[in-house]
């Protein structure tokens, strides 16, 4: 059977379910020019919906909400059916965060956007009111990846939109129709359509919106191409952020509740298939519960049902694509080659469909295998035991990557103080993945896995650039630093400093009365 999941001809992609292969449909491939075109569009509305009240802007994303809420099932199975992914998981860390993110949003716009007060503390600056604005960049691109086509993309538009920008979006080839139910409950909700353009097409058409005119690009996807769109960035000094891969650590300690741990790996691991950012991708568990740990997660992960994702009693799904797939065929095989002990799994599993592969748990792996030091990507734990809480968290941090990553134990206190020293954009203490349903949250990386965030509040920050502005509270009177400069204005900023900074009261009061006194022999200018 064909594992070729896209057809692409210069006019039309072809998108097939990854399980079945069936051809769910097919969307138009924007070329270069019809990319611009997108992006000339969005910029002539920008400017009107900039200038409406928030509260009308946030009017479009409660009516948005209502209408996901109400056809929660339908948007869940187009996850599915182009994605993969169980209906279950659908609802759960897809339409359940887009619907959590839009209340963020409903709950924090209009306070963000206030213009913020900056007291001074300089006291020649007290003469002077600051406030903090914060702009609608305009015209902000969004490119997404396949593993969440929906809740992705969803955040990151709304975002966008509820600062007062326009967007245009460009999901992932295979899986554009996610995005296409995203733009059609939005101009169900009211929102003028011009405001957020989907250019459906494949990697050619990200490159074009990187060169179109937009004004910010929010990137999520591989390393290996964010480095492309960050060097293309570059040379135009568009600003960017960048959500990239991840290799997450999970941090068994020694006191750690082997059941409930096991059963974080487990899910962690497997969920979505393996092919979550935030996926455990290496665990390490203290070597006195080592083989309880293991033996634990072997009894769950046989308990696993894989099949297809419209099937409710379905666990896990398939890959998106062999070359996915592939990924993982060869992280297993070189694993085993160089001494790792297949716990469980290891195997395709063709009787289902091409690209499905069974959760595999691998044992007594090192830090010289590529399943410990590339993303894998798929349903693969593996697991090698530590000695020590210190060496522990150096083989956490012993990875180009820093999405997130996870400590188990039962003393909270001690899970938050190993937190600290892992290095990670996120970390959870007896959880995993889940900190991306948490609207507030900050979502992003250190190291390779990314730059900037999307979420809670820093997520706002990354789509308005900040304006201060400055009044100065009496006009009439001209500024002390102006010129007019000679020997007693130096004396006047040689008393002042001292008055503001000298050591002591006798070096400030001489420092006041030298300022005053050169100041009143001042000529005017
Ligand atoms: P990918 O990098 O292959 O593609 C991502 C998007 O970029 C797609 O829409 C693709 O068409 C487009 N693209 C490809 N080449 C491009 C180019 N030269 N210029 C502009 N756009 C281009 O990634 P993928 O396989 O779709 O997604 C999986 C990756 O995404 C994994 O590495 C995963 O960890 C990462 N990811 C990260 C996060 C995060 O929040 N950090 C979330 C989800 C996925």
């Amino acid at each position: 059977m064909s594992t070729i999941q896209t057809e692409i001809t210069p006019a039309q992609i072809t998108v097939r379910n990854p399980a079945s292969q069936e051809v769910i449909g097919s969307v138009l491939n924007f070329s270069g020019e019809e990319v611009a075109a997108a992006v000339a569009q969005a910029r002539a509305a920008q400017a009107r919906w900039a200038a409406t009240p928030v509260s009308a802007r946030l009017k479009v994303l409660r009516r948005f909400r209502e209408l996901l809420s109400e056809q929660k099932d339908a948007v869940a199975a187009t996850i599915t059916r182009e994605a993969g992914k169980p209906q279950a998981e659908a609802l759960s860390t897809e339409v359940l965060v887009a619907l959590d993110g839009t209340n963020y949003l409903l709950d924090n716009t209009a306070a963000f956007l206030r213009p913020e007060p900056v007291p001074h503390s300089n006291l020649i600056m007290k003469l002077k009111r600051g406030m903090l604005c914060r702009e609608a960049y305009g015209v902000v691109g969004i490119i997404s990846p396949w593993n969440y086509p929906f809740s992705l993309p969803t955040v990151q538009t709304l975002t966008a939109l509820g600062m007062g920008n326009a967007v245009v979006l460009k999901p992932s080839e295979f899986t554009p129709f996610s995005s296409l139910e995203l733009q059609r409950l939005l101009r169900e909700a009211g929102l003028d359509p011009e405001l957020l353009q989907v250019v459906t097409g494949e990697a050619a058409t990200g490159a074009a919106l990187l060169q179109s005119p937009i004004d910010k690009l929010v990137f999520t996807g591989s390393v290996a191409t964010g480095k492309r769109v960050a060097q293309a960035a570059a040379a135009r000094l568009l600003p960017v952020v960048l959500e990239l891969g991840g290799k997450d650590p999970m941090i068994v300690l020694k006191d750690a509740d082997v059941n409930v741990a096991s059963s974080a790996a487990v899910w962690g691991a497997f969920m979505n298939a393996g092919q979550t950012c935030l996926s455990v991708e290496r665990c390490y568990v203290h070597e006195s519960i080592y083989e309880d740990f293991l033996k634990a997660c072997a009894v769950k992960t046989g308990k696993l049902r894989v099949g297809l994702g419209h099937d409710p009693t379905t666990d896990v799904g398939p890959m998106i694509h062999e070359r996915q797939l592939q990924t993982v065929v060869r992280h297993v095989a070189e694993a085993l080659n160089h001494g790792a002990r297949l716990v469980c799994g290891g195997t395709t599993l063709p009787h289902l469909g091409p690209n499905f592969f069974a959760p595999t748990i691998l044992a007594d792996v090192d830090h010289s295998m590529a399943v410990m030091r590339e993303e894998t990507f798929g349903p693969v734990l593996p697991v090698r035991s530590f000695k020590s809480e210190d060496e522990a968290v150096a083989l956490a941090n012993d990875s180009e990557f820093g999405l997130a990553a996870s400590i188990f134990t039962r003393d909270r206190g001690r899970g938050q103080a190993v937190a600290r020293r892992v290095q990670a954009g996120t970390v959870m203490v007896n959880d995993v993945v889940s900190c991306f349903g948490i609207s507030e949250a900050p979502h992003g990386g250190v190291k390779s896995s990314g730059i900037g965030r999307t979420h809670g509040r820093f997520g706002l920050e990354e789509m308005v650039w900040p304006k201060y502005v400055d009044s100065d509270r009496l006009p009439g009177m001209k500024k002390l630093w102006w010129y007019g400069y000679g020997e007693d204005f130096r004396q006047q900023m040689s008393g002042f400093i001292d008055f503001l900074f000298g050591k002591n009261l006798i070096k400030r009061m001489r420092g006041a009365k030298v300022s005053t006194q050169s100041y009143s022999r001042r000529k005017p200018f």
